[in-house]
């Protein structure tokens, strides 16, 4: 395959990318200027190495030196008894910017599609029991969670509360976002009045 048709491959297999728009992108490369292709080319390459996962929400962050948590993680004034469950890293974003919640995340990596199997998917499901189990311990009382308004987040909220059956028998309360939001409403397109108006709403 040549250069071009590899870029037209590579571009169509991002997220929401169909082929018309693969090829739209990597035309757009080919007419940057090569100094604007290689700060392209370095910027990925530098994000690569210096954003990575937090050991214990999950979402991606830029570490300074060695670190393994995002600054929510390890933030002393965060509240411990909560941890809000989302499917990526942009709904915590558009959470943060609300700024209206002060206590943690786990970033579970996608929803569980209505007609799927769960166990074909990959998401986060066995770092996320084991994470509620061992905050039980350590003061965690609520699990909300914030999963998109449609059947596919509905299938997901079943999923993960199937698997923490056990932690709710130990006392834990789930809650969820969704019941303040109206139908087909996605965390990460919502102003913060709605995110705010959801928190406060949830049941
Ligand atoms: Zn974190």
């Amino acid at each position: 395959m040549n250069p071009l048709d590899q870029l037209i491959n590579t571009f169509e297999r991002f997220p929401g990318v169909g082929g018309r728009q693969a090829k739209r992108f990597a035309f757009h490369v080919l007419r940057l200027q090569v100094e604007e292709a290689d700060k392209l080319a370095n910027l990925i390459a530098n994000a690569r190495t210096t954003v990575v996962e937090c050991t214990s929400c999950h979402r991606y962050f830029s570490k300074r030196q060695v670190e393994e948590l995002c600054s929510v993680c390890t933030a002393p004034n965060r509240n411990r008894d909560r941890l809000l469950v989302v499917e990526n890293d942009s709904d915590v974003q558009a959470i943060e910017r609300a700024g209206v919640y002060d206590g943690l995340y786990f970033v579970l990596g996608g929803t569980v599609p209505l007609l799927s199997a769960p166990e074909n998917s990959k998401l986060r499901s066995g770092a996320l029991k084991a994470t509620v189990a061992s905050r039980l311990h350590e003061g965690l009382t609520e699990v909300i969670l914030g999963f998109s308004v449609n059947p596919d987040g509905e299938n997901t909220a079943r999923f993960v509360v199937s698997f923490l059956t056990d932690s709710v028998e130990s006392g834990l309360t789930i809650s969820y976002l969704g019941r303040g939001l109206s139908t087909g409403s996605e965390l990460e397109y919502a102003d913060s009045e709605t995110i705010k108006n959801a928190l406060q709403n949830r049941a």
